[in-house]
């Protein structure tokens, strides 16, 4: 049961060792001006793994104030298009040749595993920063007809510094949604990574000064949310944020930017995302993909199928086969081959997840497999399986945020549409079907900012991503994102002979 595969022994040593455990301010790895440090610690075991400098109010200023200077005195802003996406495409090329050691960061500081890092988050991280590289000297304006003697132009311009707050459970990849569109337009930014997971971001910084960044252009300061995160957020010299996180936190930084100078906020937020097998569903194939949306990254994405929406001619099949695919899920170290589960990120998520599974089972959903800690070190969770869960329980309603899936009936199709968008929620939809006028139908009404038919978690450097409702503000990834680190300027030019 639970991977047999991986009993939990002694800790296998990553194949990596910690250089940066310091703030990257105006090019240089400094101290926190208060001297202070924060422990990062291994979800394996809850022990340390470094002592990282915490950045507050102070380090904030100091970030802001070296990002200003490299946007406004240069040479970033001012150097060519073809310049700048040199050097994304040579960081692109580092990244590759030390893959596997940050690969190995990102999972030991997380706990996610290693091979999954290796294989999915490492390439499209490196593909991002390419893809944007593309995108630096093709980013243009337009001339516009107006009416009178005028020659009307815009002028695409970058927004000058931005302030990036990311949370812990993609790092990297929450790295390159915000540092690649920004660069490759032009702006200069300070990051704050998340007090879980501060190593990755610090040493894919330093490849990006190798590969020619000029010093100011790209700040991390790694520290607390109402510390750090908040002074970011409430900076008059920010002009621009943009957040991924929880929407609790989210509704706090859109008021602190409000409240300071009114930049211009991108949010990407929480979610409780449907994935409906309909009746037509080939059950097997069904049961893996949905299994993947919930379970992958231990349960730990904004986007997880979490409420499993199966037809009732289905359902019983569906429950009985899920569970089994549950109980076969490989959990273990996550630095050990074949493991696909690691231990939760910390003490409060694994503690949050423990308590919403015991209401679920207080609430009467049927508690099918798992529901109980996994080993007795670490915060590993037993990938967790409920049945017969109704839209009212908690369980059907908040973002759990871990390996715990909830199976619920549906009758019709019209019935399943309006379940599934009744939440606060509208960040991604998963539709099961090989209908395609129900595939049609489903896509159309789902109120959610992708919808994934006979797929999920499909994730390109191309494709936008982005919530409904109280799921975010704006998209990120792909064209759209460019125009969150842009101005426009429309420039109007009286003509003298406007017959010419
Ligand atoms: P969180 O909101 O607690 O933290 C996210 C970031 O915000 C961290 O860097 C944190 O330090 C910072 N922060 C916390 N309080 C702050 C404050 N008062 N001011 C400024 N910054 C503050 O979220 P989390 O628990 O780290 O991450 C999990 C959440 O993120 C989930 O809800 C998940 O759905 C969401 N998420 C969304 C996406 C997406 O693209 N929509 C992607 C990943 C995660």
């Amino acid at each position: 049961r639970f991977s047999t595969a991986a009993a939990l022994e002694e800790p296998i040593t990553p194949p990596v060792t910690i250089e940066h455990i310091k703030l990257l301010i105006n090019g240089q790895f400094v101290d926190a001006a208060s001297g202070k440090t924060f422990p990062t610690l291994d979800p394996r075991t809850g022990q340390l793994i470094a002592n990282v400098a915490e950045g507050d109010i102070e380090d904030v200023n100091r970030a802001v104030a070296a990002a200003r200077k490299a946007f406004d005195e240069g040479p970033w802003p001012r150097m060519t298009a073809y310049e700048r996406s040199k050097i994304l495409l040579r960081f692109a090329d580092l990244v590759e040749k030390n893959a596997d050691e940050i690969a190995a960061l990102e999972a030991w500081d997380n706990g996610k595993p290693y091979e999954q890092a290796t294989s999915d988050e490492i390439p499209l991280f490196i593909r991002l920063f390419r893809y944007y590289a593309g995108w630096a000297d093709k980013i243009h304006g337009l001339t516009i007809q107006a009416d009178g003697p005028h020659h009307v132009q815009t002028l695409h311009e970058p927004i000058g510094v931005a302030g990036q707050i990311i949370p812990w459970n993609f790092p990297l990849l929450m790295f390159s949604w915000k540092v690649g569109p920004a660069l490759a337009c032009g702006n200069t930014i300070v990051l704050k990574t998340a007090e879980q997971t501060p190593l990755s971001a610090l040493y894919v910084a330093r490849l990006f000064h190798e590969a020619g960044l000029p010093p100011g252009v790209l700040n991390i300061v790694s520290g607390y949310g109402p510390s750090a995160g908040a002074a970011l957020a409430s900076h008059m010299d920010v002009d621009k944020l943009a957040f991924t996180g929880s929407t609790q936190t989210g509704k706090i930084v859109l008021g602190l930017a409000a409240k300071s100078n009114l930049k211009p906020v991108t949010l990407e937020l929480g979610g409780k995302s449907p994935f409906i097998v309909c009746e037509d569903a080939n059950v097997d194939e069904a049961v893996d993909l949905a299994h993947a949306a919930l379970f992958y990254n231990q349960g730990q994405c904004c986007c997880a199928g979490s409420r499993t929406f199966v037809h009732e001619r289905v359902y019983d099949e569906f429950v009985e086969k899920a569970k089994a695919r549950a109980l076969k899920r490989v959990v273990g170290d996550p630095f050990r081959k074949g493991v696909e589960q690691g231990p939760q990120v910390d003490s409060e998520q694994f503690d949050k997840i423990l308590k919403y599974i015991k209401s679920g089972v207080d609430s009467g959903a049927t508690l099918e497999t798992g529901g109980q800690r996994f080993g007795s070190n670490g915060y590993y969770v037993q990938p967790t399986v409920f049945s017969n869960v109704q839209d009212d329980m908690l369980i059907a309603k908040d973002e759990i945020f871990g390996p715990v899936q909830t199976i619920l009936k549906f009758k019709d199709i019209n019935e399943v549409i309006r379940r599934s968008n009744a939440t606060q929620f509208g960040l991604a939809a998963g539709v099961f079907t090989q209908n395609l006028d129900t595939a049609n139908t489903l896509t159309r009404a789902l109120k959610a900012g992708t919808v994934w038919v006979n797929c999920f978690d499909v994730f390109d450097a191309a494709i936008p991503f982005g919530g409904y409702k109280m799921s975010g503000h704006g998209r990120e990834k792909g064209i759209y994102s460019l125009n969150n680190y842009l101005q426009v300027k429309a420039v109007v030019t009286h003509l003298k002979n406007p017959a010419w």
